[in-house]
C-alpha cells in the first residue's frame, strides 16, 4: 500500500446510521465498501459508494472473500440484532482488521463489545439524546466537544447580561479555572482576543475547561 493512500473503509449494515457513515465518506473522496444482508439496502446506497455488497456479515467465509481485512476501518452498523453485531465484532477481529468500530444499542452490548476487541464503540442514540437534553438545559451552548472524561471546549453565545464587558473584567480564567481559547464575531474566529476589547451581542466565546467548572459558568451566564 502507498504511504499516502486514503484510508480505505467498509460500513456493514446499511440502516440510517450506516448508511448516513457510509454516504458521507465517498462524498469526501474516500473509498467504501458498503455490505448488507438485505439487497434493497445494498441497492439504495449502491449509487453513492464504491463497492456495494449483498452478504451476511456473521457468514466468516463470505467476509474473508470480501478481503474485509484489507480495510484499514471496518463499521459494524447492525442496530436491532445484537446477536449478528456481536458475531460480526468476532470474526472482523479474528480476520485481523486492525480498527473496528461498532454502534451498541446499548451499554451492556456496548461492554461486551469492548471485551471481544473492538477498538471504538458508538452509542448515536444515547449520544443525540443528551446534547438535545443539554442544550434544553443550556440554550446557550452551540457547541460541546469532549476532549476527555473531565474536559471538554464549549461554544457560548454571550449572555445580555456581559455584552460591554471585556475579558478582563470578566476574569473567566481566575474565577472558573477556564481558558477563552478565541472569540467568533460574525463567523470570523479571532483566535488572539484582546483583554480590554468589549464584548459585542453577536459574540461567540470558545472555552475550554474542565466539565464542572464548564456547567457552573454555563448556569451564571445562562
Ligand atoms: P439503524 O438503527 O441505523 O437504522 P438497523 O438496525 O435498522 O440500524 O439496521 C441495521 C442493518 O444491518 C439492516 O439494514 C440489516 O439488514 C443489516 N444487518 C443485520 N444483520 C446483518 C448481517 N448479519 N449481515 C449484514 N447486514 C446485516
Amino acid at each position: 500500500k502507498k504511504p499516502h493512500a486514503k484510508k480505505q473503509f467498509a460500513i456493514i449494515g446499511l440502516g440510517r446510521f450506516g448508511s448516513s457513515v457510509a454516504k458521507y465518506l465517498a462524498e469526501m473522496g474516500y473509498e467504501v465498501l458498503a455490505v448488507d444482508d438485505n439487497a434493497q439496502r445494498v441497492q439504495d446506497v449502491a449509487h453513492a459508494v464504491t463497492h456495494a455488497v449483498t452478504a451476511d456479515s456473521t457468514d466468516e467465509e463470505a467476509m474473508t472473500a470480501l478481503g474485509i481485512r484489507n480495510f484499514d476501518v471496518v463499521v459494524v452498523a447492525i442496530g436491532q440484532d445484537i446477536q449478528s453485531s456481536i458475531l460480526t465484532t468476532l470474526i472482523l477481529k479474528d480476520l485481523g482488521v486492525p480498527y473496528i468500530i461498532v454502534k451498541a444499542q446499548n451499554e451492556l452490548h456496548g461492554k461486551v463489545l469492548h471485551k471481544i476487541g473492538a477498538n471504538r464503540v458508538v452509542f448515536p442514540e444515547r449520544d443525540m439524546g443528551l446534547r438535545v437534553a443539554h442544550h434544553l438545559i443550556s440554550p446557550n451552548i452551540l457547541e460541546h466537544i469532549e476532549l476527555s472524561a473531565d474536559y471538554s471546549i464549549v461554544e457560548m453565545k454571550i449572555p445580555s447580561s456581559i455584552i460591554g464587558k471585556n475579558l478582563k473584567q470578566l476574569d473567566i480564567r481566575h474565577k472558573y479555572n477556564c481558558n477563552v481559547l478565541a472569540v467568533k464575531r460574525n463567523g470570523e474566529m479571532n483566535i488572539t482576543p484582546r483583554a480590554d476589547e468589549p464584548l459585542i451581542r453577536e459574540d461567540i466565546l470558545v472555552i475550554v475547561g474542565k466539565n464542572e467548572q464548564l456547567t457552573k459558568l454555563e448556569q451564571t451566564y445562562a
